[in-house]
Order: C-alpha cells, then sequence, then structure tokens
C-alpha cells in the first residue's frame, strides 16, 4: 500500500467540489497539479563511520509559509511515505490555520539498532547535509516515529555549528532547556482529547458511556489514553507492536505505563498483571465506541475495515485508514475525523515553540494548553459546520477547507 496515492486519491475526491468555487478553470486546475507533487525532494545517502543510510526532505508546498513537519527514523521510510507525509502536513498546518506549509523527512533505519553514540552521530550527520534546506523561515522539523527531544537537540547543535549562529527556531520538539514548550511532549495527545470532547459534545455523548480502544501506545497513544482517562472517558485497550491489553471495564493508564515501562512490552504486561491480551491483527476489530488509531499508516484497510465495530474513529497516527477501508467504513455509517484534524494539536504546540523562540520567550503551560484547546474547537467547528452543511464526511470536510486555503495562497501569491 503506496501511502502516496493514498494521499493523492484524499486530495483528488475534493478537486470537483472545490473548483465550482474558482471561475479561472486553467488556473485551478494548474494549481492542483502543482499541489499533486511536493515542490522539492531531496534525497541523500549519509555515510557514517563506513555505514551508508538513506535519508530524505520532501517539502510539499510552502504557500502559506515556511515548510513543517517530523522527522521518522524507521526501516520502512520511502520516497512515497515522506512524500504523502508532507502533502498531509500542507493540509495539517492549513487546517489549523499556522503559518506554514508541509514537510516530512526521515531515515531508513531502525534506531534500536544503533548505540546511543551511532544515533548521535547519524542524527548530527542528517542536520548537516540538509542544513541548507532548513531553517526558521526555510523548513522547521520535528520529532516523529523513533525521534524526540533529544534527537532534535543534535540535530539543532549539528545545524547551528554549520551555520555558525544559535537558530532554536529552525527545529521544534526540542528539550525545555534548548527551548523548548512546556506542553509539547503531551501536545498530540492533548490536541486528540480536546477532538474527541468536541465530537462528544457535538454527538451529545457521556464521556463515562465511551468506551475507547487506543492502537499504538507510544508518544500520542499514551497521552491520549492518559488525557482522555482523565476527562472521563473508558479505555477499554492499548496496544504496541506486541499487541493489546484488554479490560472491558476500563484500563488505568498510569498503571499500564508504568508496567510497560518496567516489562517492555504489552504482551509482557498482559502476562504480569493479568490482563487479558489481544493479538496485533485484532486490536481494530475491539468492541468499543471509538477506535483511535495512533501507531503507524495503513493499520485500517479493505481487508480489515469490516471488522470495525465502533461507531467513530478519531486518526490520531498519520494516514492509519486506506481510502478503500474509509469507504467501507463509511458505508457502514462509521464516522472518521481525519489524521489532518485527530492530531493537530502537534504542530500546533510546535507553532507555540517557534513563536516562543522567535520572541526569546517561555509561555506557561496553562497559557500552552488553553491557546491549544482554542486552535483544537476551531479546528473541530470549522470542520463540523462543513460536514453538516455539505452531508458530507469529515475528512472531505477538512480537506475542502484545508486545500483551498493552500490554493488560495497559490493564487495570491501569483505562483501559477
Ligand atoms: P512512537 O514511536 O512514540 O509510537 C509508536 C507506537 O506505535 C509504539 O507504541 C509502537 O509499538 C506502536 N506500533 C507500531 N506498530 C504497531 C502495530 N502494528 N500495532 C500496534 N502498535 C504499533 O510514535 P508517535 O510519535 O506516538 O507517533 C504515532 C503516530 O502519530 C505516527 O503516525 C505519527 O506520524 C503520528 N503523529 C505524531 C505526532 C507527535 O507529536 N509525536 C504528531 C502528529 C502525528
Amino acid at each position: 500500500m503506496d501511502p502516496y496515492k493514498n494521499a493523492l486519491t484524499q486530495l483528488n475526491s475534493v478537486v470537483s467540489v472545490l473548483g465550482t468555487d474558482y471561475e479561472d478553470q486553467k488556473a485551478f486546475d494548474r494549481t492542483v497539479k502543482i499541489l499533486q507533487r511536493p515542490q522539492k525532494l531531496i534525497v541523500k545517502e549519509l555515510a557514517v563511520k563506513g555505514k551508508k543510510y538513506k535519508a530524505f526532505r520532501s517539502q510539499h508546498n510552502d504557500a502559506l509559509g515556511p515548510f513543517k513537519g517530523g522527522i521518522r527514523f524507521h526501516p520502512n521510510v520511502s520516497r512515497e511515505e515522506v512524500m504523502a507525509l508532507s502533502m498531509w502536513m500542507s493540509w495539517k498546518c492549513s487546517l489549523m490555520g499556522l503559518p506554514y506549509g508541509g514537510g516530512k523527512g526521515g531515515i531508513v533505519i531502525d534506531p534500536k539498532t544503533l548505540t546511543p553514540k551511532e544515533l548521535e552521530n547519524l542524527s548530527k550527520k542528517y542536520a548537516d547535509s540538509f542544513a541548507a534546506h532548513f531553517g526558521p523561515w526555510i523548513d522547521v522539523p520535528a520529532p516523529d516515529v523513533n525521534t524526540d527531544g533529544r534527537i532534535m537537540a543534535w540535530m539543532l547543535e549539528a545545524y547551528e555549528k554549520k551555520i555558525g549562529q544559535h537558530a532554536p527556531a529552525t527545529f521544534t520538539g526540542k528539550p525545555l532547556s534548548l527551548g523548548g514548550s512546556l506542553g509539547r511532549e503531551e501536545a498530540t495527545g492533548q490536541g486528540g482529547a480536546f477532538v474527541l470532547e468536541s465530537y462528544a459534545k457535538a454527538k451529545k455523548l457521556k464521556p463515562s458511556k465511551v468506551y475507547i480502544a487506543v492502537q499504538g501506545f507510544g508518544n500520542v497513544g499514551y497521552w491520549f489514553s492518559l488525557l482522555a482517562q482523565k476527562m472521563g472517558y473508558k479505555i477499554v485497550l492499548v496496544s504496541d507492536s506486541s499487541g493489546g491489553v484488554y479490560d472491558p471495564k476500563g484500563l488505568t493508564i498510569s498503571k499500564i505505563k508504568t508496567a510497560k515501562d518496567t516489562y517492555g512490552s504489552l504482551l509482557e504486561v498482559s502476562k504480569k498483571l493479568a490482563l487479558k491480551f489481544i493479538n496485533p491483527e485484532d486490536v481494530v476489530a475491539t468492541k468499543c465506541d471509538v477506535l483511535v488509531p495512533a501507531a503507524l499508516e495503513n493499520a485500517i484497510t479493505k481487508d480489515n475495515a469490516k471488522t470495525v465495530k465502533a461507531m467513530a474513529i478519531l486518526e490520531l497516527a498519520n494516514g492509519p485508514t486506506t481510502p478503500e477501508a474509509e469507504e467501507i467504513l463509511t458505508k457502514k455509517g462509521i464516522e472518521i475525523i481525519p489524521d489532518i484534524l485527530g492530531n493537530g494539536g502537534g504542530v500546533t504546540v510546535s507553532y507555540f515553540e517557534w513563536v516562543q523562540n522567535l520572541h526569546g520567550s517561555r509561555w506557561e503551560l496553562e497559557r500552552v494548553n488553553t491557546e491549544l484547546k482554542q486552535v483544537m474547537n476551531n479546528a473541530f467547528n470549522e470542520v463540523y459546520k462543513v460536514v453538516r452543511a455539505k452531508k458530507t464526511t469529515y475528512r472531505k470536510a477538512a480537506y475542502l477547507i484545508a486545500v483551498k486555503r493552500v490554493i488560495d495562497a497559490m493564487i495570491l501569491r501569483g505562483r501559477i
């Protein structure tokens, strides 16, 4: 499954509706054609101590502002994956109302196979090699799967060394002592929890009656589960790549996290805490009200979509539902809150971090969360308005808003 093809299908699905808003059809068509591909795709081979690693940065579109997006370290990173992820970033930043375009990068590597020193060397090599393409007003990377604040610190160091000056606003998701923002670590999960809150309010659902299954127990899955539980929702399942632990009455997330940190995998946690274990391939079929994919793309495909029992899917991973699966789910009446809305909290707090760095200031956690809540609520309400007015899906509504803003910026700039 090629995520770039999925991203193109999603873009193309709103083109005919959007086209009716534009008088100059030729300009519109040309803009869409430009948006179907990244503006720039940089591919490099990084040589570190005799070993070679393939590395990418895809810069999709910067009509709304500098490129913005994470750097992923994973064996499955590919040209198509970064191209798709950078396109989704353009729509996400646009939907959230942030002054950014979309970017994404990655290295083909399983970081678990590296020593800490090798990881540091590789991270620094990446930032050094791509330095000419980065900068606070050019392209602002951040963590993604298997990368974190420690890696951003190494990248910042290598980048600043190369350009000969401090430039903390070039990377977000940094450790607090190097200009990171309070609330960034939990931002994506927190943003997802705010979206869940808005959705439950719109649907008149009582939190204590909403049962949730979460696939992925990394940064996003863990924080979302913890914060949603604090809001009163019942988390019946959390899973990692080893499988899931399940309790129909609701899990205590802090307890699961401590056990996972101690025993390594949720498979081990299920044995140690005597919890029901669910195989990884059965996670999406869990009996629940809201299914939350928070791991990787292509989690819900045409092969398992029929097994989904939830009434709604809140996408916190990027691209977890394929277009074919979405068709099946939509026919079943299952609502999908798309990734570009569900996980927009991460890039929003990255934006707050960038603003703080550019000002040389620091925000209190309360300010970060108050402003994050406002951005997430606004985005949800805008999407919900279009869902109701056009009787369409949440993804189409979100795309109609987000893609239009980018097209308008392209036309205003006279880039066509
Ligand atoms: P992470 O590396 O911290 O966690 C990933 C988790 O997914 C791990 O628990 C891993 O075990 C689990 N996983 C992998 N394969 C699985 C499988 N087959 N079944 C169940 N679990 C599986 O990564 P993260 O930062 O939490 O990112 C997760 C997703 O959220 C990615 O799609 C990422 O692009 C997206 N996202 C992350 C952020 C962020 O701020 N971290 C922001 C926006 C979107």
